[in-house]
């Protein structure tokens, strides 16, 4: 990590080697913070290997340029007393804009992954959800909160997240379905237009790297964040970094097959795959057929994007959970018992081709988090890893409200691992 690949050896001066190594320790420094902390400056010592007086030095570059923070000293029982660093929540912040199918939700995150404010546009607004008026709508939106809101922040860029097929390095959605979407140069339509530098992510890959610097993947080095709901996907995560493979098409979980009924046959692969046996919106088709939900209300399924896991969704989970003396709706408890264990089975192949550290599950299947141990119980059940498994298998950190953080994370990494580039310092 200390001088850059794209950077020509014989190009760099010694000088310029330097400031790259010293970028690189102070990267370390702010991934132990962040994994660890609150910490001491000793136990940073300890987690990166640095001398004492490197981290001495780093940790007061990285205060100065309002990166760190100092909490109030801890008195020892003996010896001096040690101050824990944290990463300042408050001087800078990145923003973080998801474009959903049925509304924009836009804020501001801290480089704590602590979502500072967060607002929303509502599609239903505009006369068409071409990708020129919600662009258009969302600069709006973002311009006016950052007059009421930014305060004296320094703003590090802005992340967009959406859902569908991302080619985030190049800017462009391949193919948004529920909005229609085909290979539209977004990240054009954006840059120059908000705080930059932008970048652009799928939604399912930006709530793994969010869960990768602040959730569940804060201490492994792998590992495969699984989403279930409106739409199903997987982010690969090896070596803390999206495998995205050619054309970014990697993680498209949706068509994997779960189950032999009969009655489960996907439009588009004509298989019982897990969109059809298991997605938000197939369950809670199932449950209206069963005649547990009655007529559609709204927006059936709600937001496709990402964690908006609909109404029909939170109504099947109350009416199979225990009320006053009551035990709860039988059937509305088998179907979502069933769901888990349809999801199981996709997961357990997830598990065997890649064997990951962790399996990060999030969307819709957290709703119902009663369920989760009969999803690992299936896992348990099919994987060659059996029982073992189970423990690895954890809900995101990150709940219903991730979608603002998740979309600035990208550019809140770029202060993480090369903090020096990043605040114009080299
Ligand atoms: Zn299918």
């Amino acid at each position: 990590m200390d001088v850059r690949n794209d950077q020509p050896q014989g190009l760099i001066t010694p000088g310029q080697r330097a400031e790259y190594m010293r970028q690189g320790n102070a990267s370390a420094v702010l991934r132990a913070v962040l994994a660890y902390g609150p910490v001491s400056r000793a136990e940073i010592a300890r987690h990166t290997g640095l001398s004492a007086p490197s981290v001495t030095k780093l940790t007061s570059t990285l205060i100065d340029v309002g990166l760190l923070g100092q909490l109030a000293p801890v008195e020892p029982t003996q010896g001096r007393p040690r101050v824990p660093l944290r990463v300042d929540p408050d001087r800078t912040a990145a923003l973080g804009l998801h474009i959903g199918v049925l509304r924009s939700t836009f804020g501001l995150v801290g480089l704590d992954g602590r979502v500072l404010v967060e607002r929303e546009l509502a599609h239903a607004e505009l006369a068409d959800t071409s990708p020129r008026a919600i662009a258009d709508q969302a600069v709006r939106g973002v311009q006016s909160l950052l007059d009421e809101r930014l305060g004296d922040r320094r703003l590090v860029g802005t992340g967009v997240s959406i859902g569908g097929w991302v080619d985030g390095a190049r800017g462009r959605v391949v193919e948004h379905g529920p909005l229609g979407w085909r290979d539209v140069p977004l990240l054009d339509q954006l840059a120059g237009r908000l705080p930059g530098p932008v970048v652009l992510e799928q939604t399912v890959r930006a709530i793994a790297r969010a869960e990768l610097w602040f959730g569940a993947g804060r201490e492994v080095d792998d590992f495969a964040l699984v989403f279930i709901g409106n739409v199903q996907g997987a982010a690969i995560v090896v070596d803390r970094t999206v495998h995205r493979g050619p054309g970014a098409a990697a993680g498209g979980i949706e068509h994997l097959p779960v189950t032999d009924d009969p009655e489960v046959r996907c439009p588009r692969c004509g298989a019982g795959c897990l969109s059809a046996a298991a997605g938000d919106i197939a369950l809670t088709a199932q449950a209206r057929a069963a005649g547990l939900l009655g007529p559609a209300e709204g927006t059936p399924g709600g937001e496709h994007g990402a964690a908006g896991y609909g109404l029909d969704l939170e109504r099947l989970v109350a009416a199979a959970r225990p009320a006053g003396s009551g035990t709860g709706d039988v059937r509305a408890q088998d179907l979502l018992r069933r769901r888990a264990r349809r999801a199981g089975r996709a997961v357990a192949t997830i598990v065997d081709l890649l064997n990951p550290s962790r399996i990060v599950l999030a969307g819709g299947i957290l709703v119902a988090e009663e369920y989760l141990d009969d999803l690992r119980a299936e896992v348990a059940l099919r994987s060659h890893r059996g029982a073992a498994v189970v423990e690895d298998i954890v809900p995101a950190v990150f709940g219903a409200r991730t979608l603002v953080r998740s979309s600035a994370v990208p550019a809140l990494e770029r202060v993480i691992t090369e903090p020096f580039a990043a605040l114009g310092m080299l």
